[in-house]
């Protein structure tokens, strides 16, 4: 019975993890593709002043608009990206598109910041460089402060010379660092101890129970405390509702996005956000 089992079992898994491969190489070469006929996007997300609604920084957020049309998630192909090393090409593309964004805004918004999310396998490899950024933005006339890097504890725990080295050349040079997803992984607090970021993001799974667990409360009320105590400014992510932004209000919380101020949309559609905001 054992032999069957195996047997049948055998198949059937050789079969699916052919399939998943398949699946995979073929995504791949669409990404490669989309790279080379630009099919990605860079949309912006507000990230707000919870009492008065005021944007006051952005994230930049990937978006593939496959040639039939569809747009498609970053969910569905980030990894493929990263196991692959397309994740680098399309890391420095994303940066690029930034600091145009940013260049393109006008002089009254000169105080917003852009969160880009970094990938560990970018920062581990050594296609990337980080002078190459630096200089981007000087000669683009770019202060380097509007920059906030979104890096997951992932990337801080595989932390090797390299990443360590790249991330403090950055930051030496006046980028900002967030650590994103916060509360998720299981490395939370080293990654706190042995990096200065300057921006805590409080991740959406603790937003989204706010209002209902008083765990979650109290965790998230933690957080900022303990944030604040290490010279961090926490952002909560994933505001959807007026209750959770009081809340977030009421525990000290200063900073947040969400669907409630604003989904990700396009470069032109958040600088008409932006221009109706100031002029209403
Ligand atoms: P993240 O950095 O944590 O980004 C926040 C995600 O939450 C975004 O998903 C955003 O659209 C979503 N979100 C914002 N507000 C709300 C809300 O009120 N409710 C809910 N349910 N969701 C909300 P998105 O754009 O699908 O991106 C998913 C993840 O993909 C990001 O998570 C980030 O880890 C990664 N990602 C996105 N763009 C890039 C990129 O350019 N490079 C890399 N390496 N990763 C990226
Ligand atoms: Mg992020
Ligand atoms: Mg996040
Ligand atoms: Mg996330």
């Amino acid at each position: 019975a054992v032999k069957n089992q195996g047997r049948n079992g055998f198949h059937y898994f050789t079969q699916s993890l052919q399939e998943l491969a398949d699946r995979k190489m073929k995504i791949i070469s669409e990404l490669r593709t989309a790279l080379q006929e630009n099919q990605f996007d860079v949309f912006y997300q507000p990230i707000v002043d919870l009492k008065t609604k005021e944007v006051i920084h952005a994230e930049a957020l990937l978006r593939w608009r496959r040639h039939d049309g569809v747009l498609i998630l970053p969910e569905h192909f980030i990894e493929v990206a990263e196991d692959s090393g397309l994740i680098i090409e399309m890391g420095d593309w994303v940066f690029r598109q930034v600091c145009q964004f940013l260049l393109s805004l006008p002089a009254s918004a000169n105080n917003i910041s852009v969160g880009i999310n970094v990938s560990a396998t970018q920062f581990n490899s050594n296609k990337h460089s980080a002078l190459n950024w630096i200089e981007y933005l000087h000669e683009l006339n770019l202060s380097t402060e509007r920059v906030i890097l979104e890096i997951t504890e992932h990337t801080m725990m595989n932390q090797n010379a390299r990443v360590s080295q790249k991330i403090a050349l950055l930051h030496e040079a006046g980028f900002r660092f967030a650590i994103d997803d916060f509360g998720t992984g299981y490395s939370s607090l080293s990654a706190l101890r042995n990096f200065n970021f300057d921006f805590l993001k409080i991740d959406s799974s603790f937003t989204s129970q706010i209002g209902r667990a008083s765990a979650d409360r109290a965790l998230v009320q933690a957080m900022i405390t303990m944030g604040s105590g290490l010279n961090l400014q926490s952002i909560a992510e994933g505001v959807e509702t007026e209750e959770q932004r009081q809340i977030l209000l009421d525990v000290g919380c200063q900073i947040g996005q969400g669907y409630l101020f604003g989904r990700p949309v396009s470069g032109a559609d958040f600088q008409k956000h932006l221009k109706e905001a100031s002029s209403g």
